[in-house]
């Protein structure tokens, strides 16, 4: 009797996990939410002056893009390295990677908790040139004088907080696949038949809006093509368009569509 007391038990427990675990993280999720309502007009006071692309969107888009740096902000560690921190600061990085991923399911870069915040250019490993960013296994590091260029569009087609986030982006979905997005990952190969002819031209001289740096190796490519996709999308559209559409495809976002219907809704 008891064994069969158990035995039920253990099978009703077994029939229960999958739901009762989408109804812990239904709590938890609702739990988030009340948490950013709160502080919803803080985050908007700190994005709306530095981001044209969330000024952009529409009230319920913007909730969303609020409500997802909030989550992204609060899963991260920031470290600041020989530079001043703010309260702004991580809001505004973690804004950054939400804008990438924004058409996207999974948008939590989630093997990376440690985001290292330096001041300028540094060195990194054996390089000579100087870094504005890079990410490796230990986290993703940005320096904070050509990240805020980069949001203020100081810099013509760069971006290095979007350029550092697109190589987080292809990390977790391709190298450590902690956080597969389903349709990022499958169209992630039809972007590749359109990058991959342009970025072998590159290597035999061919010259394009994109800039040798993204010659250098397709990882380079991938992130330099996603800061022009944001940054410049009217000429990167006009000079490559089948990369432009293989990458709204990809994100499934398009930036030019975004200004549009905020020039028709204005
Ligand atoms: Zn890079």
């Amino acid at each position: 009797m008891e064994i069969l007391l158990i035995l039920s038990i253990v099978i009703g427990i077994i029939i229960l996990h999958q739901p009762f675990t989408e109804w812990i993280n239904k709590v938890r999720v609702k739990a988030q939410y009340q948490k950013f309502l709160s502080q919803e007009t803080w985050y908007h006071s700190v994005v709306a002056p530095h981001f044209r692309y969330y000024n952009r969107l529409s009230l319920a888009d913007q909730r969303k893009f609020l409500f997802r740096t909030f989550l992204f902000h609060k899963a991260k560690r920031f470290h600041y390295i020989e530079v001043t921190q703010s309260a702004e600061m991580p809001i505004l990085i973690s804004a950054v990677a939400v804008q990438l991923t924004f058409g996207l399911d999974k948008f939590m870069l989630n093997y990376f908790r440690d985001i290292f915040v330096l001041k300028d250019d540094y060195h990194y490993g054996f390089y000579s040139r100087p870094f504005q960013g890079h990410v490796d296994h230990s986290g993703i590091y940005l320096s904070w004088d050509n990240f805020v260029k980069g949001i203020h569009g100081l810099t013509a087609n760069c971006n290095v907080g979007l350029h550092e986030m697109g190589h987080a982006l292809t990390y977790v979905n391709f190298i450590t696949q902690t956080e597969e997005d389903k349709h990022f990952k499958k169209e992630f190969k039809n972007f590749s038949k359109v990058a991959r002819p342009i970025f072998e031209d590159m290597q035999q001289g061919g010259k394009n809006i994109l800039g040798d740096y993204a010659g250098t190796n397709y990882h380079e490519f991938w992130a330099v093509s996603v800061e022009l996709f944001f940054e410049n999308p009217i000429r990167m559209r006009h000079e490559l368009p089948t990369l432009y559409n293989a990458l709204s495809r990809l994100l499934k976002q398009d930036p030019i569509v975004v200004v549009n219907n905020h020039k028709l809704a204005a």
